[in-house]
């Protein structure tokens, strides 16, 4: 039987786990792993993780390079796996998907390239507050370079964008580019993509989306979005670390600087100059990852087999399930939107007791969560907290996990009263 009937309740999670072998081993001597941290990176499925065996053991060899069978198939095994994330996210064209490390790397592509090459004295860039440091750190150090100003998107009580803001930034005539997250790892508040995009374009500006919680979770098409830039990670949609994804409209890269320089990213190299390859190898010096890229692809035939909307319908059910139940919990403070723009992401206090405390005590029980700032200090100081709890499902989630714990919770409770 097919473990999935589309857009039922019938997305069969626990036969699901069955093929993620990490989720079979037990930790803390003998306790079951339930793992609740899929928004820091996702676990893997034995097809990933056979298909870096397989690369090694029977393709590996440099790609664009050698003339020889071994190297020709490991180019087309590359390219495929290119053709798989276009399709994902419905690129008009491979070319516009750069293979890059991770999200970080994308962005920081974008701001050293893009934002060198365009941003100058008294331009602004518009963030939010729901940003990752990875959002934020890349064009402090550009803008502090270039003479260019930073502006932040306020949020409400629910952490949803103030878009007004927005607004009034765009109305000042100078903004050259907003870079907001399509879905907040710290709260899963899920942002108006679409709609930023369309008042940005308006106001003459470009539009960076940090897809690294929505590509695993959601299905993305950034051409229905209108986005220019679209940044995610490998790493946390089934597939390796190592491995990420810009998406670039084909005008804006053509235009844009090299970001590294060296092998595979030239036409011709003189002793006094250089000119570059096409796209996209002309954003990708050096030896890539290939065998990561291979996997991904995988990982992105195993999404897809699945289908993104019955993904993000079970990881809707689960979330309701869970803000229902931990609500239910004398002392928790639940954070981020209550309805259906927020994703599989619960961030949560419980008391007074400090995040670190209760994520220890989880993992005691066999429980992975996170505790921290999540790498988002200014939403943090923001909220008031200096941290939260966060638990964050995936596909192979299912409502018992919520229940164990909601159960671990209550032994924290108990604890500190
Ligand atoms: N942006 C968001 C919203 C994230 O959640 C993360 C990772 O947690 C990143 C960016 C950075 O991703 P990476 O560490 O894979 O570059």
């Amino acid at each position: 039987m097919s473990t999935l009937h589309a857009h039922t309740r019938q997305f069969d999670a626990r036969a699901l786990r069955e093929e993620f072998p990490i989720l079979q081993r037990l930790v803390r001597g003998g306790k079951p792993l339930i793992y609740l941290d899929s928004a820091a990176t996702s676990q893997k499925p034995a097809a990933v993780i056979q298909a870096l065996e397989d690369f090694y053991r029977t393709t590996n060899a440099n790609i664009h390079r050698g003339v020889y069978e071994l190297s020709e198939a490991a180019t087309l095994a590359y390219d495929q796996a290119r053709a798989k994330v276009a399709r994902l996210i419905n690129a008009p064209d491979p070319r516009e998907c750069i293979f890059v490390r991770n999200t970080t790397e994308a962005i920081n592509l974008v701001a050293q390239s893009w934002g060198r090459a365009n941003l100058g004295p008294g331009d602004i860039v518009v963030l939010s507050l729901l940003e990752h440091h990875s959002n934020i750190v890349p064009w402090q150090l550009i803008a502090r370079e270039r003479g260019a100003e930073l502006r932040y998107i306020d949020i409400d009580e629910s952490g949803r964008l103030l878009l007004e803001q927005l607004d009034e930034y765009l109305a000042s005539g100078r903004v050259k580019l907003v870079s907001v997250t399509h879905v907040s790892n710290a709260l899963g508040t899920i942002t108006p993509v679409a709609e930023i995009v369309e008042r940005a374009h308006a106001a003459g500006a470009v539009v960076l989306v940090d897809g690294a919680q929505s590509v695993p979770h959601l299905p993305v098409d950034v051409q229905a979005l209108g986005v220019d830039f679209y940044a995610f990670s490998g790493h946390k949609m089934l597939g390796p670390m190592g491995i990420g994804v810009l998406y670039g409209r084909r005008e804006l890269l053509e235009a844009m600087p090299p970001f590294l320089g060296g092998g595979d990213m030239i036409r011709t190299v003189t002793l006094e100059e250089s000119t570059w390859a096409d796209l996209p190898a002309k954003f990708e010096a050096g030896t890539p990852s290939v065998a990561d890229a291979v996997a991904l692809g995988v990982a992105v035939d195993y999404l897809q087999r699945l289908s993104m909307p019955a993904i993000r319908q079970h990881e809707m059910e689960l979330v309701r399930y869970a803000l229902a139940r931990l609500d239910e919990i004398p002392g928790v403070t639940l954070y981020g939107p209550v309805g259906e723009d927020r994703s599989g992401v619960v961030s949560f206090t419980l008391g007074d007791v400090h995040p670190h405390d209760i994520a220890g005590i989880l993992d005691s029980e066999g429980i992975a969560i996170r505790a921290g700032h999540h790498c988002a200090q200014p939403l943090m100081r923001r909220l008031g907290v200096v941290a939260t709890a966060r638990a964050s499902v995936y596909l192979y989630n299912t409502e018992e996990d919520i229940d164990r714990l909601v159960d671990a919770l209550l032994i924290v409770r108990q604890l500190f009263n």
